[in-house]
C-alpha cells in the first residue's frame, strides 16, 4: 500500500536571505531552512485540538460518536482520554474500526491516511472488511511528516512519543525496528535578549506559560478553557523522539486496503443503506464511511455532509479549538550553540516568539536547530514571508550567540 507515493514536497526550502542583525554576528548562515505553516495547510488547518473556552471534554465524545450505522468518526480530536497526540489518534482509529466491524459493514471508505485512518484500515482488514482509503495529499501520515530535504530526517509534524510506558506506539516502534531516544527536558540553557544566561527562576511567568503550557496545546492561555490542562490522561515513562524519523512507524501500519492518494473528499451523502463520497469529481460508494480528517477541516466545512451532521456534533466541532504549533528548522555547516543543551530557551521582548529551540544535533548527528512557535505568535509568524521569518529566527540566534 505504501509503495508508489511521491515524496512530500519540501515546504519553503531556501537559501539564507537574511540580513541585518545576523550580518553583524559571527554566527554562520544556515545552509538549509524548512518552515511549516500548519494553519494554512488546507488538509490540517492547524496542528492539534485543544479545549477552548466554552468547550467540554464531552465535546470530544460527541465528535467521535457515529451518526446512525454508516457514518463513523475518528482522529486525535475525538479521543477524550488522549487528545492532541499520535497515540490518541491511533487508539481512536482502532476503536472506531472495531465498533464499525461490529455493524457488519462489508465495505468501508476511510477518509484520511493519517495514523488514525491507517490503524483503522488494519483493524478493518483483519475483520475481512474491504477498505478504500481516500487521502487528499500525495503522501500518507497527515500530521506525522518526516522531511529529508535538509539531509537528516526532520519531523515537521509530531516528534515525540509522549510517555513510553504502556503506550501502543512504543510497541509499534519496536516492531518497526525504529530507534527511539529520550529527550532530557532538564538539559536546557536559557538566554535573554542581551545574550545573558538565565536561571529558570529568573524567567518571567509568561515565558514559563508559553513553553510549559501553550506549546503543549498550541494555544494561548487566554484561549484555553480552565479545564484544558486537566483534560485527558498520559502514559508514564520517557518522552522520546525518533532520530530516524517518525515515519518509520508506517512500515508496520501497512494493510491490504486500497490507498488512493491525491483524492480529497468534498462531500459525503449517507443513509441507513450506505454512503456515497464525492472525490475529485468522481464518486465512491461503500456500506459505511470512517472520517478521520483533522478537526480544522471539519470546522472549515470542507466536507459537505448530506444530511447535515446532528446539532450535537456540529456544536462540538464549533466549540473545540484547533491549535497551532509551527517549526522553523535550520541546518548549519557547524554547531555554534550549546552542545550539551537539548533545549535552548529565549526570553525575548515579544511574548512567545521563538521562545523554544530544540537542538537536534545530538539525535541526528548534524548541526540542526528547530525553533517552536505556538498559538497567536505562531499565527502571526505564519502570516509572514519566508525571508522575514528567517530574518527573525537569525536575529534571535544572533541575540543569544552573536557575541561569540
Ligand atoms: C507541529 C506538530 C507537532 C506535533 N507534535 C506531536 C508530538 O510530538 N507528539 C504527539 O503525540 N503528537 C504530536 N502532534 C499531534 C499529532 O501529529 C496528531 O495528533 C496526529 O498525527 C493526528 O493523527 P490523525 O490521524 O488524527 O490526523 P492526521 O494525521 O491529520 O490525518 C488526517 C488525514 O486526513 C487527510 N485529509 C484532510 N482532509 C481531507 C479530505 N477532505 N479528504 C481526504 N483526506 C483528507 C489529511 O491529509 C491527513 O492525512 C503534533 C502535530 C503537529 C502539527
Amino acid at each position: 500500500m505504501l509503495a508508489g507515493l511521491a515524496a512530500a514536497p519540501a515546504i519553503s526550502p531556501m537559501r539564507a536571505a537574511w540580513a541585518g542583525a545576523a550580518r553583524r554576528s559571527p554566527i554562520p548562515e544556515p545552509t538549509g531552512v524548512l518552515i511549516t505553516r500548519w494553519r494554512q495547510d488546507p488538509f490540517a488547518l492547524g496542528s492539534y485540538s485543544f479545549l477552548g473556552r466554552g468547550a467540554q471534554p464531552a465535546d470530544r465524545v460527541a465528535l467521535g460518536e457515529p451518526v446512525g450505522r454508516t457514518l463513523f468518526f475518528a482522529g486525535e480530536a475525538a479521543n477524550r482520554r488522549y487528545p492532541g497526540t499520535v497515540h490518541g489518534a491511533y487508539l481512536s482509529g482502532q476503536q472506531a474500526a472495531e465498533h464499525l466491524a461490529e455493524t457488519g459493514a462489508r465495505s468501508v471508505a476511510i477518509v484520511g491516511a493519517g495514523i488514525a485512518g491507517l490503524r483503522a484500515a488494519q483493524i478493518l482488514a483483519g475483520h475481512g472488511v474491504r477498505c478504500t482509503i481516500l487521502e487528499a495529499r500525495n503522501r500518507i501520515g497527515g500530521r506525522i511528516w518526516t522531511n529529508r530535504a535538509l539531509g537528516p530526517p526532520i519531523d515537521l509534524g509530531a516528534s515525540w512519543i509522549h510517555g513510553t510506558r504502556g503506550n501502543p506506539l512504543t510497541r509499534l516502534a519496536d516492531e518497526a525496528g525504529a530507534e527511539i531516544e529520550e529527550t532530557d527536558f532538564e538539559a536546557y540553557r536559557l538566554y535573554d535578549q542581551a545574550g545573558r544566561i538565565l536561571r529558570w527562576s529568573e524567567t518571567p511567568e509568561s515565558f514559563r506559560d508559553v513553553v510549559e503550557i501553550e506549546h503543549l496545546y498550541g494555544a494561548d492561555l487566554a484561549d484555553l478553557s480552565d479545564d484544558a490542562v486537566e483534560e485527558g490522561e498520559g502514559f508514564g515513562g520517557s518522552e522520546v523522539i525518533f532520530p530516524g524519523g517518525y515515519d518509520q512507524l508506517f512500515a508496520v501500519l501497512d494493510s491490504p486496503c486500497e490507498l488512493r492518494p491525491a483524492s480529497p473528499v468534498t462531500a459525503i451523502a449517507y443513509d441507513d443503506d450506505g454512503v456515497a463520497l464525492t472525490v475529485s469529481g468522481g464518486r465512491v460508494s461503500a456500506d459505511a464511511a470512517l472520517v478521520t480528517v483533522p478537526l480544522g477541516v471539519l470546522k472549515a466545512g470542507s466536507i459537505a455532509f448530506a444530511p447535515a451532521l446532528p446539532a450535537r456534533k456540529r456544536a462540538a466541532v464549533a466549540r473545540l479549538g484547533m491549535g497551532l504549533l509551527n517549526k522553523v528548522c535550520l541546518r548549519f555547516d557547524r554547531m555554534f550553540w550549546d552542545r550539551e543543551a537539548v533545549w535552548i530557551g529565549y526570553v525575548g521582548p515579544e511574548r512567545g516568539r521563538f521562545a523554544a529551540w530544540l537542538n537536534l544535533a545530538p539525535f541526528v548527528g548534524q548541526p540542526v536547530l528547530v525553533a517552536f512557535n505556538s498559538g497567536r505568535a505562531a499565527a502571526a509568524i505564519e502570516a509572514m514571508r519566508d525571508d522575514a521569518i528567517l530574518a527573525e529566527a537569525m536575529a534571535v540566534l544572533g541575540a543569544m550567540y552573536g557575541a561569540g
